[in-house]
């Protein structure tokens, strides 16, 4: 079956309850969790991960926001675990995302920056993520 990365953003990572919230509807939705681990960033690591979108207006802050705390970083497997998952998390702006009834996104997220998820958006980006977050995972 596919594999996605999976991350659960420092805003929800910070509840514990919330996060085994998560853990219970990523189950339910049929994903196996196949590695799981807590990753604390700073700011250099966060811009390096988001250098596309280095001179966006929300870069900065969206950095500051990644390396506030510790965040969850999964590997979920599943048939279309990637589009699934995007599906699942809802889409990134959060006024969408409420629109979207039963997306994680609509129920957790607190802003367009502090959006509570990410997935992997391609095969290639979900490999290249496997691989940063759980090397000795990568395929
Ligand atoms: P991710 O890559 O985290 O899964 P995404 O693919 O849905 O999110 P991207 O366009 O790659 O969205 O943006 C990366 C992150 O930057 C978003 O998850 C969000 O935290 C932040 N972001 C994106 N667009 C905005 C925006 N318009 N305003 C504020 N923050 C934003």
């Amino acid at each position: 079956a596919a594999r996605t990365l999976a991350l659960i953003k420092p805003s929800v990572a910070a509840n514990p309850h919330l996060v085994d919230t998560v853990r219970a509807r990523v189950r339910a939705e049929g994903f196996a969790v196949k590695a799981e681990r807590v990753v604390q960033w700073n700011l250099d690591d966060a811009r390096r991960f988001y250098r596309q979108h280095e001179g966006r207006f929300f870069y900065k802050r969206l950095c500051g926001y990644m390396a506030s705390g510790p965040f969850v970083a999964m590997i979920l497997e599943k048939e279309n675990a990637i589009s699934d998952w995007r599906k699942l998390i809802g889409p990134t702006r959060s006024i969408a995302a409420r629109l979207e009834s039963g997306s994680l996104r609509g129920d957790m997220a607190v802003s367009d920056t502090r959006n509570a998820f990410h997935g992997s958006d391609s095969v290639n980006s979900a490999r290249e993520e496997i691989e940063m977050f759980f090397p000795e995972e990568s395929t």
